[in-house]
Formats: structure tokens, sequence, C-alpha cells
């Protein structure tokens, strides 16, 4: 099948900029055999490229990557590997108890798949730490939501402490939050550090990973083949870790709803405006309602910065025009300058978009395909830990190896059948500008 559609991704990301250039590229070039064909370097690609480097060694393991790692969604998002619910179209994340509970459970065996991969690969604590977060509030209404949300942690056993507006100010420097409500078991990671330092881990164990190479066609004969611009690579079996690009392979059509989302990052303060600033030098914060703003305060590589994420818009074609970029990023500064009015002076240097990839019914397609293709797509908007869960199960499908937790994924629905276009588009962004409207002191 011809891929009908190549991941275009939106701006720089600031993460992967603050880094040092990354060696060149090795593009594939030529024809080549593998035993395993992983396509897409994410959180989920390369999971799975990890888990058959352990359970198949000896094997040869190939990773496609369209573009360069840490250039992808990868290493564009806002780096919250969340333990806990995240039902981006819930009020305040939460959903049915037992299902809750269940969603809990995995997401913490992605997490431990990734701490296992950090701690492998000797990444610092700048990439990847266990540190919990903070779903900030700064309305009564956000204030609900994180009371009602702390009621739900309590009924599922969890942990939690709820911070009041002067441990919020003290922890941030800001006096925009009301509350803080503290989860201890999200793990914090810098996106680009983090998947780059995997990758890098995996080449040193012998995965062959070419970056720059998209694939335009896969096709089954004996066993699969996977073509890019310069190069061919047959196997008999093949992950496909593209998340919402499943359906540019042919897979799910009409069930996958594409989602951009948006982030702005500082330039470095100075010294002056990190003590203007106050705060720790270290916090994240999630919003309290889901449609409201993220926001990092960073201090290490690429110095004191902050980083606003917030916006939703539905595109199917999953592409965004450089106009949308510069349209969102003036919300981006309004939402920064009314958490920082001090810092009126410090300008973004970065602002980016990226792609997420929803299910009406919030499930995942960890599936075998076809003979041979397996699917670790659909993250649901919490890629850094459900991707990497579900990279290491389609590896464990493709293996023939069983878990309660793979029997479960297996045992999921499909993804709800989306309204034909343009009714789907149409109403998916009437919703979210009215969501968007509602949650407004939140953005
Ligand atoms: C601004 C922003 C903030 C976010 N914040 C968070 C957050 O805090 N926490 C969280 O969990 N998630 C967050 N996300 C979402 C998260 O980034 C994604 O869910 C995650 O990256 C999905 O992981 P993945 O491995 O499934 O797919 P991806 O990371 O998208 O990786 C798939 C890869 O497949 C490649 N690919 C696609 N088609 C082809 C092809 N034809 N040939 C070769 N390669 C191909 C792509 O280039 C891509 O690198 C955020 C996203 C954005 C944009």
């Amino acid at each position: 099948m011809a891929v009908t559609r190549l991941p275009r991704d939106p701006g720089p990301t600031g993460w992967n900029k603050l880094l040092a250039n990354p060696q060149p590229a090795t593009p594939l070039a030529g024809k080549i055999t593998a035993d395993w064909l992983v396509i897409g370097a994410g959180f989920a690609g390369l999971a799975a490229a990890h888990r058959l480097s352990k359970k198949a060694k000896g094997d040869k393991i190939v990773v496609l990557d369209a573009v360069r790692i840490g250039d992808g969604p990868a290493g564009r998002n806002s780096g919250f590997m969340i333990d806990l619910p995240h039902d981006l179209t819930s009020a305040d994340y939460g959903g049915a108890l037992d299902a809750d509970v269940a969603q809990t459970q995995d997401n913490r065996l992605g997490i431990t798949h990734a701490r296992e991969m950090s701690n492998e690969y000797g990444l610092s604590a700048e990439a990847f730490v266990m540190s919990g977060k903070i779903n900030g509030a700064a309305t009564t209404k956000g204030h609900a939501h994180n009371t009602s949300f702390a009621k739900h942690l309590t009924a599922m056993g969890e942990p939690h402490e709820v911070y009041d507006a002067a441990e919020m100010r003290e922890i941030t420097g800001s006096d925009y939050y009301q509350s803080g409500l503290f989860t201890p078991s999200t793990a914090m990671i810098q996106p680009a550090m983090y998947i780059r330092g995997i990758a890098e881990g995996l080449r040193k164990d012998g995965v062959k990973i070419h970056e720059d190479s998209p694939v335009t066609d896969l096709k089954r004969e004996d066993d699969w083949i996977a073509t890019t611009p310069n190069g061919r690579v047959t196997a008999p079996r093949v992950i496909l870790a593209v998340n919402g690009h499943l359906n540019s392979f042919g897979y799910a059509k009409s069930r996958l709803m594409h989602v951009f989302t948006y982030a702005s990052m500082t330039r470095a303060l100075s010294p002056q405006e990190v003590a203007k600033l106050g705060g720790h030098a270290i916090w994240g914060l999630t919003p309290a309602d889901p449609v409201g703003t993220t926001v990092r305060r960073i201090c290490g590589t690429g110095g004191d910065r902050l980083i606003i994420r917030n916006r939703f818009t539905f595109d199917p074609t999953m592409e965004v025009s450089a106009k949308r970029i510069a349209k969102v990023g003036k919300d981006h500064d309004r939402s920064f300058m009314r958490r920082f009015p001090n810092l009126g002076d410090v300008a973004m240097e970065f602002r980016w978009g990226g792609r997420l990839c929803l299910s009406r019914n919030n499930v995942q397609v960890i599936s075998k395909l076809e003979p041979g293709l397996f699917s670790a797509c659909c993250q649901n908007g919490l890629g850094t830990a459900k991707g990497t869960l579900a990279g290491g199960l389609a590896a464990d499908l493709a293996l023939g190896q069983s878990s309660p937790t793979l029997s479960r994924a297996l045992a999921a629905d499909a993804p709800m059948r989306l309204p034909p276009e343009p009714i789907s588009r149409l109403g998916a962004n009437l919703y979210l500008r009215w969501q968007e409207g509602r949650a407004f002191g939140e953005l």
C-alpha cells in the first residue's frame, strides 16, 4: 500500500533546539533485510525495539523514522509521563473507577519500562526523573475540578496532596493559582533529551536506526517490504509505531481523531529575571481543567526557561500552517503574561505544534493488523506512558508472548467510528472552542 501522508512537524521544538546538534543522519540506502522492522522512532517504536532487543537477542532489528529523532512528537511534547487517569475529554481527567485503576496500572507499566531504559542507558535526571506533578487551579471552577479529582484519587487509593494559593506561589513564583493537587508518581522528562538518549542506547545495543527515512510504501509479498526514497527493508515482522499515521498506512480509517496542541518556550532568563520570578527552579503544572494551560519551569541545559502549552485544534489532514502557530503563539503570550506579569520583557524563543491521536472511546490500537504486521498506535494524548506501554506490548504480541496486560489490550474495543467529514471537523472544533471558552481562566 502506498503511504498516503508523511509527517509534517510544524515549528522547531525548543526541547531539541536546546541540545547539541546530533551526528548527521544515516538515511536508509539500498536494499536490506531484517528480522524485525519497527516504523516510527517515538515512545512506542523505541520501546518496541528495546523489548525486541532483550527478548529476541541476536535478531537484526531495524527502526525507520521519517524525521530526526527528537524532532517528531516524541521530542515536542510537554514531558509529563503521567501514571494516573488523563482522559482529555473528561472534565477533570477521571472516568469510571475500575477502568481508571486498570489504566493507572497500565500507565505505570509504561513508566516502569521507560525508567528501566533510562537507567540502562545512563540518562540524567534532567532527561528522566520520577518527581510527580501538580494540577494547578487558577479559578474556582478549576479548584472544583481538582477537588472532584482528589475524591476520585481517594477512591482509587492513590496518594495526593492539596496545596493552597500560598504554597503554589512558593513553588511557581506566580500569584495566578488558587490551589494545586500534587500527585507523586508522574515521571518528568526533557522529551528530546530522553528520546535521543534512548535511541543512542539502542544503537549501542546493535539496533539499526535510520532517520530521515520516510516509509512511502508498505506491502506484503512473502515478507513485508517497506520502501523509502533511497532504500528498502524486507522483514517478516513489522511493528507500526506511527500513532495517528496509522491512517496513512490504510488502517483504522475514520476512527482516529487527529488533534494538534501547541507550545512556546521562552529565551533563557537572566539571573535578575530568575530572582524576580522566585519560586522553585524546576516544576511542572498540568491544568486542573484538561483544556487549560500546562506550564513548566526548567533549569539545566539551555538555562532557566518557562514553557507554556495550550490550545487544541482538530485537524484531520494532520497538518497545520505556520500562520496557525503564529496565531496560537499570541494566546501563549497572553497566558504567559497572566501568570508572570513581572516578566513582561521575556520573549518566546521557540514556538511549535504537534500531533496527538485520540479515539472517541479512549482506546488504543494495540493489535495484529495482518499476518506479521502489528500496531502500537493511538496513545490518546498520553504517548509518553501509553506509547511506551503499547510498544512493549506490540513487541510481546509479535513475539508470541502473553500477559494479563496484553490480554486486556487485545480485548479492548476498536476505536469508535467518527462522524463523516466535514461534520466531525466542524463539530470537534466547535466543541473545543466551547470548552476553551468555558475554561478561559485556566488558559
Ligand atoms: C505540544 C505537545 C505537548 C504534549 N504533551 C504531552 C505530555 O506532557 N505527556 C504525554 O504523554 N504526551 C504529550 N503529548 C503527546 C505525545 O507527544 C504523543 O502522544 C506521543 O509522542 C506519541 O508517541 P508515539 O510513539 O505513539 O508516536 P510519535 O511520538 O508521534 O512517534 C511516531 C513516529 O512515527 C514517525 N512516522 C510517521 N509516519 C512515518 C512514515 N511513513 N515513515 C517513517 N516514520 C513515520 C513520525 O515521524 C514519528 O517520529 C504532547 C504533544 C504535543 C504536540
